[in-house]
């Protein structure tokens, strides 16, 4: 590439991925280990077949369907003028930033946060600001109004439950950056359905907050991130400030199609979310057992530390056929809550490189 007059910024970057490895036990991208049932790949394969029919076609370019099923899946009183949908939350966050970011303007997000986020930033354009959160990894409204007050962005962006570190946003905090924001605050949701019970949505706040936007993803709690498919919740405006920067058809048909039967299928594809976060707040424990620190975690993933040479010991568990993330702050590893029988392969790997290193 080094001959081709690429974009300046883009020079020497890598494309974003963690390693695609054929392991025995793959823990690393917060994937929801439970493939659909046979009632729903019936499903999945007539309605891919009835789409087929109809390939020649461009797909529905407002997915309105959809949207409506998504709707209804999230309740609430909201309809689908309030969702938008796209190609996994990845395309629904670019989105926003093609309409709300762009050269000039700011996106700001706290640290440790998810790895893509500057990654949209730098493809849309935009600014991309951080704060650090609080030592435990909480964030809490004091520091949400300082940083908006010193940066002044144009979006903010707060994951609850975040990415690394499972942590949970209270409601009042998302209450603080809108009071303190002038511009969109955007809340990345990605694995809401994981959080204990008592953690209330974002999507609680829509009816009064017309610059709000909660952001949703099929792909952690729905097991569909084949599927590829993500939406957000908004007022109507901010819905029509996506449909502006959108690709033209850019859902294809099978797309929506599989996505929908999934949605009919939502209690079934759903099933499991229980039992991923027992094996959570097992794995919490476990490895709080064995005197390491652990983030309190909503997600269906755990992060934990700390470790001199966190890649010794990402190494030595693939060595054992189990993948887990180097990601987060130094010293720390995040390995994603899957079946009992990965959770044992990955506790006695575990184990077993902690004897080594020792
Ligand atoms: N937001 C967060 C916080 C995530 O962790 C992820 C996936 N790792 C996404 C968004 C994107 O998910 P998808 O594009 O599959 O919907």
């Amino acid at each position: 590439m080094a001959d081709l007059p690429l974009r300046p910024e883009l020079v020497g970057e890598e494309p974003y991925g963690a390693p695609q490895l054929d392991v025995p036990h793959r823990l690393n991208v917060n994937e929801n280990p439970y493939p659909p049932g046979p009632a729903v790949l019936a499903d999945v394969a007539r309605a891919v077949s009835e789409a087929g029919a109809g390939l020649n076609r461009y797909p529905d370019r407002e997915a309105w369907e959809l949207r409506a099923d998504l709707a209804r899946y999230l309740g609430h009183g909201l309809g689908p003028e309030n969702v938008w949908a796209a190609n996994g939350s990845n395309e629904v966050m670019t989105h926003l930033l093609q309409a709300f970011g762009g050269p000039g303007r700011s996106v700001l997000s706290f640290t440790p946060g998810y790895s893509m986020y500057p990654e949209y930033a730098r493809n849309t354009h935009t600014a991309y600001l951080t704060a650090p959160r609080r030592a435990d990894f909480t964030l809490d409204a004091a520091t949400v109004e300082r940083a908006v007050a010193e940066h002044r962005p144009d979006v903010v962006l707060i994951t609850t439950p975040n990415n690394p570190t499972g942590t949970s946003t209270p409601l009042d905090v998302v209450e603080a950056a809108l009071r303190a924001a002038d511009g969109l605050v955007v809340v990345d949701e990605a694995y809401q359905e994981f959080a204990r019970d008592g953690t209330p949505s974002a999507l609680t706040l829509l009816t009064d907050h017309p610059r709000l936007v909660v952001s949703r993803t099929m792909s952690k709690a729905f097991a569909l991130a084949g599927g590829r498919l993500g939406y957000l919740a908004a007022a109507p405006a901010v819905v029509d400030a996506c449909r502006i920067v959108r690709l033209p058809y850019h859902l294809s048909a099978v797309t929506q199609a599989v996505a929908r039967v999934a949605l009919a299928h939502a209690e079934e594809m759903l099933a499991q979310v229980d039992a991923l976060r027992r094996e959570r707040d097992a794995l919490v424990g476990w490895l709080a057992g064995r005197g390491l620190e652990v983030a309190e975690s909503d997600a269906n993933f755990v992060l934990f530390g700390r470790f001199a040479d966190r890649h010794a010991v990402w190494q030595g568990l693939l060595a054992r056929g189990v993948l887990i993330r180097e990601t987060g702050p130094d010293g720390w590893l995040r390995v994603s809550a899957g079946t009992p029988a990965e959770m044992a392969a990955f506790r006695a790997a575990l184990t077993e490189v902690a004897a080594e290193q020792t």
